[in-house]
């Protein structure tokens, strides 16, 4: 039976009971889920819509469009009100909140288990086989299950890592112990060489790709996206929201709901991951599931834009040719995204702190002249010197 249950919609009572679980949290942990709480009161109650699923590539899942991206949720029960109205995929990794974000997954999880397809990632520095093998056998006694239905290798940057034979034992390995059902990638930086790896790899080991995707992705990218798709790549777009950055500019319209209909009306994407902290943006987001892409959204999306454009990195990495003392600009840029458009520090100082001193902005810092030439004409320096502000 196909995962994903509809409920017949969800309730003020459940908000607000929802939203007492908030209160705690935001005691607790600075959750936003009061604020949440005390928006449903006063609201009328929320019907979740119909949910729409697509195929997700040879590995057959049918997937909700709108699904789960769980690395910044810090509550379980937002979790399960989506896995209760529809949403049948998660994606989560070790590496989000030091593992912590495992664990409010399978507090989501429990009792749920069977109606939701679960996704996780190897650790980013993990090439061995031992440590592949021991991180998912870590992920599965923190999610609380015997197996995972994708292992994504995390962040691959270029194709190599995607024929390393140690690599792909392991995976096999996992595999034939039916501790993991399929093998996925996830990338930021050199997308179109890592999709197009995926699609030329003759044992076609990789069904899966997770790829930032979004209104202002180059065109290469979508390129390489069909071209996978075609070849039976699941795709699975995440950073559909070009960094979330909060802009005055939009007043007070949210530019989600048009990111993320522009990403699924490629039909060769099955779904998006966003990232949901609370009921609010649960309820923003699975509202889009079955909506068409309209020009008053294309409006939307060109005033963002235009609010963005002085600062928004599309990680494509070309720039990092161009630097004489090797700065991995892409990632310096990406953690700066998290800090100020996800708002998330602790995700954005441990995206950082990975970068060895040498490839950080700090490097920069005996550079006499920035020769960094981006693709997008921004000014390098000044996003390596407020990097360095940031995330000191
Ligand atoms: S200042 Fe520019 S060229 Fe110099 S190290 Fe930094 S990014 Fe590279
Ligand atoms: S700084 Fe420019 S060239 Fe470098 S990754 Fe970002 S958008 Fe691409």
């Amino acid at each position: 039976m196909e995962k994903g249950k509809r409920a017949a919609g969800i309730g003020r009572r459940q908000f607000l009971k929802v939203g007492m679980v908030g209160t705690a949290s935001a005691m607790l942990g600075g959750s936003a889920l009061a604020d949440a709480a005390v928006h449903y009161a006063q609201s009328a109650p929320f019907a979740f819509p119909q949910p729409v699923y697509r195929t997700l590539g040879r590995t057959g899942l049918k997937i909700s469009v709108v699904s789960f991206g769980a690395m910044l949720t810090p509550e379980p029960e937002v979790l399960k009100i989506a896995f209760d109205n529809g949403v049948n995929y998660v994606d989560t990794a070790r590496k989000y909140m030091d593992g912590r974000n495992e664990e409010i997954v399978a507090r989501a999880l429990k009792g749920r288990r069977d109606n939701v397809y679960v996704a996780t990632k190897t650790l980013p520095g993990s090439r061995s086989k031992d440590d592949i093998i021991r991180d998912v056998e870590t992920s599965l006694r923190t999610l609380e299950t015997d197996h995972v239905d994708i292992i994504q290798l995390h962040n691959l940057t270029d194709k190599d890592r995607i024929f390393v034979p140690e690599t792909r034992e392991a995976l096999a390995r996992l595999k034939k112990d039916g501790k993991v059902r399929f093998c996925g990638a996830t990338t930021h930086k050199n997308q179109p060489e890592v999709l197009n790896a995926l699609v030329d790899d003759k044992d076609r080991f990789f069904d899966t790709c997770l790829v930032g995707y979004n209104f202002e992705s180059p065109k290469e990218v979508g390129e390489a996206i069909n071209r996978a798709a075609g070849a039976g790549v699941g795709i699975i777009a995440m950073k559909t929201q070009a960094g979330g950055y909060k802009t005055g500019a939009l007043g007070k319209i949210s530019p989600h709901q048009a990111a993320l209909k522009w990403a699924l009306q490629n039909p060769n994407v099955t779904m998006a991951i966003p990232g949901m902290k609370d009921l609010a943006q649960l309820q923003e987001d699975i509202a889009v599931m079955g909506m068409p892409f309209q020009y008053a959204d294309e409006r939307i999306l060109r005033r963002y834009h235009a609010a963005v454009a002085g600062f928004y990195c599309d990680l494509c990495g070309t720039c990092e040719g161009t630097c004489p003392q090797g700065v991995e600009i892409s990632t310096v840029n990406r953690s700066l995204m998290y800090a100020e458009g996800y708002r998330d520090r602790g995700l954005a100082l441990s995206t950082y702190r990975e970068l060895p001193v040498t490839a950080s902005a700090d490097a920069c810092l005996d550079c006499p002249v920035c020769t960094a030439q981006c693709a997008k004409g921004l000014n390098i320096a000044s996003k390596m010197a407020r990097a360095r502000a940031v995330l000191a």
